[in-house]
């Protein structure tokens, strides 16, 4: 079945999709969202219920459905990959609103260093390892920074600029890029665990700052004229829905701009499986409906932004860019696939309580000390780097549960601990970047198919000595900061484990895959996220990023969506051509 043609195809309806749906269906284009998983509503039952730990936090119910569509793991080119059953490392959202409904709310700018990664690392003197394929970004942070600024207007961002125009700030980030404003709110307020890290890092000599975070802390009104009202701290953000809106998602920021236009139509239940092509030019894409059915819909532009994975596993499905082969080098797809690393340690507190059971996941204080712009690397072992924070939440009630070492896992004593042990726990984490290398790739799996029968994406993914060491360097300042509380006990970070291991959860921040670059020999698309072989497909999302950041991915994805979406409308749909 054939339907007529659009403008505009968008295949998947999370963040990225979300943007580009809102901006190009205001300038009056016939665009179309195709969206994998179920429809939903702000006024749903899902959002009343949202508070339920079991059924969002446990059973993941916002989370993609691995018995019909999963991943397969191995973790060196000699293993026979192997699916995994339960998303746990990572929990990609599908429905309406992709993981953007389940995420953290925290919206982090990656920093000036990071966009020349490869070339700063080396200009001051630290040395990539051999096999990595560490690139600097075709885009700069000066580039991208008023669409830094669009997003965190869009969603009502809060916390405090440590750099607005060059002038420094007290109390924000004193080691982020230059800003051209101030963030649209104030903080949220802090919690008794985030001052506490606050008072240990000043006395460490760190320079600690309010998380940047979508949750608002008053009511407010964004540019595009969307309102939402103030978080309540009711502590279930990240799985779960938020029940007041607070937590900006795409259905109460953008989805609600691009339904105030006729030419705006979303499809759920609408699985796309291949984009339609001629080798130059694409045609529309083939998606499963939920009656089974194949239908093709065809578009004259069509925008990939199915998430990290998603988006590389089309191009794979749909043959558009030559698939990376890991012995020669050759290829581009799937190349560049990098993670993140995250490391915890608690410290317990016989004599203090700090009210764990309230305050929102972006309650949260952070220091940026240890990122890579701050490191001396001729005097360290690895290169890259990372942030360390604590926030308010961790106190969910079956998955927040920490308990200090040596306690029984079981029977009474164990429920005893739990009682006293619950609200007495500060925990600290850090999360590192994860550099790219020739052998950390994304392929189709020879073997395992979905349950519409197209190959699985398969991951080539384990720990590498560099990401052991800043691990492990990390983890020290984590240690360095539970000692300066002072607490009764304290629980350190572990090390990373023997290999990879999917069954923890970690973030869901992968990237790579389908990298944007100035060569069309190492990259799948260029600066604007156009796909080099085929022009009028856009494939956006963090599969663009060269190699991750220490920071969480999606204020840059939001960023980089906007970008894609000025460029298409001032120039693509102008000259119908790939742009320079
Ligand atoms: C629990 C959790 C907490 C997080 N917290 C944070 C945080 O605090 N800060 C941060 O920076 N990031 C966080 N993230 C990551 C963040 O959610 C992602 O970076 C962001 O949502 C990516 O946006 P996207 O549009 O690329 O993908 P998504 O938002 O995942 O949207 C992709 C959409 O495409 C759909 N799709 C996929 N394949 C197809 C197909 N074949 N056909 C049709 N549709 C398809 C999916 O169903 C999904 O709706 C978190 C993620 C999770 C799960
Ligand atoms: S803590 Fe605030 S932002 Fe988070 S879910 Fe509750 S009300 Fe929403």
């Amino acid at each position: 079945m054939t339907s007529s043609e659009a403008d505009v195809v968008i295949v998947g309806m999370g963040w990225a999709g979300s943007i580009l749906a809102a901006e190009l269906s205001k300038a009056g284009l016939h665009v179309i969202g195709l969206e994998r998983g179920t429809t939903r509503d702000p006024d749903d039952e899902l959002y009343r219920n949202a508070h339920d730990e079991l059924r969002f936090a446990v059973r993941g119910e916002l989370v993609q459905d691995t018995a019909r569509e999963t991943w397969t793991l191995r973790h060196d080119l000699a293993e026979t990959a192997l699916p995994i059953r339960y998303a746990g490392s990572f929990r990609p959202g599908e429905g309406v609103g992709g993981s953007g409904i389940a995420w953290g709310g925290a919206v982090w700018r990656f920093q000036p260093a990071d966009f020349t990664f490869r070339s700063s690392t080396l200009e001051r003197g630290g040395t990539l390892p051999d096999d990595s394929c560490a690139a600097d970004w075709p885009v700069s942070y000066a580039e991208l920074e008023p669409y830094y600024d669009r997003f965190e207007r869009t969603l009502g961002v809060t916390g405090i600029a440590g750099n607005v125009r060059g002038k420094r700030q007290a109390r924000g980030n004193p080691f982020e890029g230059e800003r051209s404003n101030e963030y649209p709110l104030p903080p949220l307020k802090p919690s008794d665990t985030t001052a506490k890290f606050h008072e240990a890092a000043l006395l460490l000599g760190w320079h600690p700052f309010p998380q940047p975070v979508a949750n608002s802390s008053l009511p407010y009104t964004n540019p595009d004229g969307v309102s939402r009202g103030a978080c309540t701290y009711c502590g279930t953000c990240a799985f779960h829905p938020c029940r007041v809106g607070a937590k900006a998602d795409p259905l109460v920021t953008l989805l609600p701009v691009a339904r105030r236009h006729a030419n705006f139509e979303l499809r759920s239940d609408a699985r796309v499986f291949r984009v339609v092509h001629d080798g130059k030019r694409a045609r529309g894409v083939l998606y499963h409906d939920s009656r089974g059915r194949i239908i093709e819909q065809r578009a004259a532009l069509v925008i990939l932004a199915a998430y990290t994975l998603g988006n590389v596993r089309l191009l794979l499905l749909s043959g558009i860019g030559r698939p990376y082969d890991p012995t020669t080098g050759r290829g581009i797809v799937g190349r560049n696939y990098s993670y993140q690393v995250m490391l915890s340690g608690s410290a317990f507190f016989e004599d203090q309580q700090f009210r764990r059971y309230m305050g929102a996941t972006g309650v949260a204080a952070y220091i940026d000390d240890f990122m890579p712009a701050n490191l001396n690397y001729p005097d360290l072992d690895f290169v890259g780097g990372g942030m360390i924070g604590c926030g308010a939440r961790g106190g969910a009630p079956i998955s927040g549960l920490v308990l200090p070492p040596g306690t029984p896992a079981w029977g009474r004593e164990w429920k005893s601990a739990l009682q006293f042990w619950y609200d007495r726990v500060v925990t600290v984490i850090a999360s590192g970047q994860v550099l790219p290398y020739r052998t950390s790739f994304l392929d189709l799996d020879p073997n395992y198919k979905d349950a519409w029968g197209n190959p699985l994406l398969r991951i080539t993914f384990d720990w590498r000595i560099n990401e052991r060491r800043l691990a492990s360097y990390l983890g020290n300042r984590v240690n360095q900061a539970l000692k300066a509380m002072q607490p009764t006990y304290i629980a350190e970070p572990r090390s990373l484990p023997a290999h990879y291991d999917v069954v923890p959860y970690q973030s869901t921040h992968n990237s790579g895959g389908a990298v944007m670059g100035g060569d069309p020999a190492t990259s799948m698309v260029n600066r604007y996220l156009q796909a080099w072989d085929v022009p009028n497909v856009f494939v956006v999302g963090a599969s663009a990023f060269p190699q991750s950041s220490g920071h969480g991915p999606t204020g840059t994805v939001g960023a980089l969506a906007y970008w894609a979406a000025d460029a298409i409308l001032d120039r693509y749909l102008r000259t119908d051509s790939l742009l320079a």
